[in-house]
C-alpha cells in the first residue's frame, strides 16, 4: 500500500501542476506569440536554431518585406548589410543588436531599432533566452549582403544599455 501510494502521489501532484506542460525557460511561451513562428531556417545566414514566418512579400510599388524571426538562445544571424537599411520591431525575449565598430546593445520587447543603409550589423538571441522580432527590410536597393559569422566572443562581448550607442 505504502509502495503504490509513493509511487503515485507524486505524479498526481505532476499532473495537478501542470509538470508536462512546463517548457524551457528560454523557449519563447506560445501564449505570448503575436505572429506565427513559421518554419526553421535552412539557410547558411545565421548560427543556431532560427525560424521565420513571411509575413509580406515586398512589391514594386512597396518593397518592404516583413517577416517574424524567432532566434532559440544563443542563435543569431551572421554580420550583414541592407542596401535600403531595415526596421527591428521586438515582440518577445531578449537579444542583442550590434553595428559594426560599435558596442552590442541588448533589446526587450517593446524596442525599436532603425538599421542604417549599408552598415554591417548583427541581431539575435541572447545566450539564455529566446528572441522575437518583426524586421521590414527595404528591397529596393538590392538584396541583403551576407558577410561572415559572429564569432562567440563577440557575441559575449560586454552590452551597453546606454540609449542612442
Ligand atoms: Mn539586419
Amino acid at each position: 500500500m505504502n509502495y503504490k501510494l509513493n509511487y503515485i502521489l507524486p505524479v498526481l501532484l505532476c499532473l495537478m501542476m501542470g509538470c508536462n506542460s512546463k517548457k524551457r525557460d528560454g523557449e519563447a511561451q506560445q501564449s505570448t506569440l503575436i505572429f506565427p513562428k513559421g518554419e526553421k531556417v535552412t539557410n547558411n545566414n545565421f548560427t543556431g536554431t532560427v525560424y521565420l514566418h513571411t509575413m509580406v512579400e515586398g512589391d514594386s510599388l512597396n518593397t518592404n518585406s516583413v517577416g517574424n524571426v524567432t532566434f532559440e538562445p544563443g542563435a543569431r544571424s551572421k554580420w550583414h548589410s541592407h542596401p535600403a537599411g531595415q526596421i527591428l520591431m521586438v515582440t518577445d525575449g531578449v537579444g542583442y543588436y550590434q553595428e559594426e565598430g560599435k558596442t552590442k546593445m541588448i533589446l526587450h520587447k517593446g524596442d525599436v531599432i532603425k538599421c542604417q543603409p549599408n552598415v554591417a550589423h548583427w541581431h539575435g538571441a541572447s545566450a539564455d533566452t529566446a528572441f522575437v522580432q518583426v524586421a521590414i527590410t527595404g528591397r529596393e536597393k538590392g538584396p541583403t549582403v551576407w558577410m561572415e559569422a559572429v564569432t562567440d566572443s563577440i557575441y559575449l562581448s560586454k552590452e551597453n544599455n546606454k540609449p542612442g550607442i
